[in-house]
């Protein structure tokens, strides 16, 4: 055991950080964890878990909706109360923050309130006192960016639309990836006039063009206002409102503007550049398969690595961490086929490559999609459309893309997901007998590809 005072000091107590910091100990390491803000971090704090808390919440109105307009139910008024939900979140929450403070603890690591830096490559500063040991690693996350433009401090971003003093009638929504995508949902479900603006041609690029183009045409089939090559040029004030000022030089007036134009690692002022730590351009923190950075005691895991930036994949990553440095077993995180939803309404849910990338990969792939109204649907006259898609390797028969819009895609895509990291073949889907009536059902009974669009 050597003179320093801890193996492993943990900078970050959210989704990486915990999970290292906990694995680590279990391993037998003596391990701190400082963190300056909220034990969970974004995940549980004012990310996943409470924007799931609020994607139900919004999901009622629909289901209200169906039971009325076809299924014989009828209803007394019904309202929603924001003040209902944020507080029962805020509780709820703070539950979590408990259970991770107990995780901690029942794992004999010390938890040290405050921002931590780095002194050296082997000492870390809280609080104004310093700690020594062998290895320190960085979990610090990331935070959301805002753009200079004139009156951007008008608008919110993610961290505070959890503790908003009221829902906004209206509101404007800027950008068009996962947050963007999701809280324009969120609002629309909740009943607030929503206008969606994205910069490019498409949202959610990166993702297969037919999730993106199915779902722009299922939330604007559910009222959302998607406007496509726009963005806010300024925000100003407008009586007890917003005005915001767009590229086209066109206007809209709201109650609220949402910026959701990415998040940026959480690297910034932690004593990195001078013991030597490398950044990217974007501030991400450089890392070797091993997590490593270019100091050799120096590990960095989770957002501010910037690699994928999902809460399962920081746990994956500081789990392999925790083995690499405890258990005399390297082990370099799996980023491949990575599943991923994105909570709209309907739902995305994904696994694998998108068409573009598997033709540029495989060259020879066969594409299987099938859009149908949901079962459900049909005894309330709804609009809406589900869209499956498989992409087979025709060379080896197997599936490298999966993906889904429609009702509970997350949850249908995590056990396709399996599948698909086995190296299932379509034969596989073909030979697997479909539960019935489902909506599932369709990934194993898909039989024709569709005709080559080229
Ligand atoms: P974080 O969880 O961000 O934790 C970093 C911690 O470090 C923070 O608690 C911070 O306070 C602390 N810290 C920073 N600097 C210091 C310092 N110098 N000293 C001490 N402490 C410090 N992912 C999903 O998989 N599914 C989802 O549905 C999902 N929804 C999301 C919704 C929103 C609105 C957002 C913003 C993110 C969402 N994510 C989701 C992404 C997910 O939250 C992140 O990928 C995940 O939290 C990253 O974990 P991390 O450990 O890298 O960092
Ligand atoms: P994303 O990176 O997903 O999306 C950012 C969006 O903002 C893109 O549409 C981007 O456009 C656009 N944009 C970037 N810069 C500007 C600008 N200057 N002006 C206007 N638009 C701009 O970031 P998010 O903030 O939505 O989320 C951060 C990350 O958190 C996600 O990538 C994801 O990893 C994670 N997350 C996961 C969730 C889940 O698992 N369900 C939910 C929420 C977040 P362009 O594409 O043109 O660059």
């Amino acid at each position: 055991m050597s003179n320093r005072e801890f193996d492993l000091f943990v900078i970050g107590a959210g989704s990486g950080g915990v999970r290292a910091a906990r694995f680590s100990a279990a391993l037998g390491a003596r391990v701190a964890v400082a963190e300056e803000r909220y034990l969970g971090g974004t995940c549980v704090n004012v990310g996943c878990v409470p924007k799931k808390l609020f994607v139900y919440a919004s999901h009622f109105r629909d289901e209200l909706e169906d039971a009325t307009s076809g299924y014989g139910w009828s209803v007394g008024e019904t309202r929603f109360d924001w003040s209902t939900l944020r507080d029962n979140k805020t509780r709820e929450i703070q539950r979590l923050n408990g259970i991770y403070e107990g995780l901690l603890r029942d794992a004999g690591v010390r938890h040290l309130d405050g921002r931590a830096t780095i002194v050296d490559p082997h000492t870390v500063e809280v609080a104004g006192r310093r700690f020594t040991t062998e290895h320190i690693l960085v979990a610090t996350g990331g935070w959301p960016t805002v753009p200079g433009i004139p009156g951007a401090e008008l608008a919110v971003t993610s961290n505070e639309l959890f503790a908003l003093d009221a829902l906004p009638e209206k509101a404007v929504v800027v950008g068009g990836g996962y947050i963007a995508v999701e809280f324009a949902c969120i609002f629309q479900g909740l009943g607030v006039d929503v206008t969606q603006l994205y910069r490019g041609p498409l949202f959610l690029r990166g993702f297969d063009a037919d999730v993106r183009s199915h779902l722009a045409r299922e939330v604007r089939g559910r009222g959302i206002d998607l406007r496509f090559e726009r963005n806010v040029t300024a925000i100003e004030k407008a009586g007890a409102g917003l005005r915001a000022i767009l590229t086209d030089e066109t206007t809209l007036e709201a109650d609220l503007v949402l910026f959701a134009i990415g998040r940026h690692p959480n690297s910034a002022n932690l004593g990195l550049e001078d013991v030597g730590v490398r950044c990217n351009e974007k501030g991400a923190i450089e890392v070797d398969e091993y997590s490593r950075t270019s100091v050799p005691s120096i590990w960095a895991i989770g957002d501010v690595t910037d690699r994928i930036n999902l809460t399962p994949v920081a746990i994956h990553e500081g789990v392999c961490l925790a083995e690499t440095l405890f258990n005399d077993n390297p082990r370099s995180p799996d980023h491949e086929n990575v599943p991923a939803a994105v909570f709209s309404q309907p739902p995305v849910g994904t696994v694998g490559l998108t068409e573009d990338a598997a033709r540029e990969k495989h060259h020879e792939i066969d594409v299987y999609r099938s859009i149908f109204r949901p079962l459900k649907q049909t005894l309330t006259g709804g609009g809406e459309r589900t869209m499956m898609k498989l992409i087979v390797d025709r060379n080896s028969d197997r599936v490298v893309g999966l993906h889904m819009v429609g009702p509970e895609a997350g949850e249908i895509v995590q056990g396709f997901a399996v599948a698909i990291k086995s190296g299932a073949t379509k034969k596989d889907f073909d030979a697997t007998i479909g539960i019935h009536p489902t909506l599932a059902e369709e990934f194993v009974t898909m039989r024709t590809p569709v005709e080559d669009e080229d």
